[in-house]
């Protein structure tokens, strides 16, 4: 079992990672409206400038979207550290173990199962590819 201490440990490293994120974010997001605001030069450039314009603007939107599904992924962890289902093994119950969440703090599944999933995974994939 974990302690309460690696607990709050976790819960520390979870919630500055959460805000690493935001943080991040929201300097993303305030440029890409800036930029969007902005009726200068960009809108009324030349194809490539506007060409240049969205791309980067897909790009960071994928960021966005990325970072969302980690922002969900760590609210989550959160909830199950409040809930005391921390470092359990979502699908065999077991101990996911104090050494794996220190490399992946966000874990929801211990080592054997990941590595069934994964391999589960690559199967669908290759099947996919055919
Ligand atoms: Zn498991």
């Amino acid at each position: 079992m974990l302690t309460k201490r690696q607990i709050d440990h976790f819960r520390k490293r979870l919630l500055a990672e959460l805000k690493e994120i935001e943080e991040r974010n929201k300097e993303k997001v305030e440029e890409l409206e800036q930029e969007t605001n902005d009726p200068s030069d960009k809108f009324h450039g030349d194809e490539a400038d506007q060409a240049n314009f969205s791309e980067e603007r897909s790009r960071l939107l994928r960021l966005r979207d990325r970072d969302r599904k980690l922002i969900n992924k760590l609210h989550e962890t959160l909830a199950k550290i409040d809930g005391g289902t921390y470092g359990i093994c979502e699908s065999c119950g077991t101990e996911i173990g104090a050494e794996r969440l220190e490399m992946r703090p966000v874990a929801g599944l211990c080592i054997e199962c990941k590595q069934k999933q994964e391999e589960r995974e690559e199967r669908d994939k290759a099947l996919k590819r055919r």
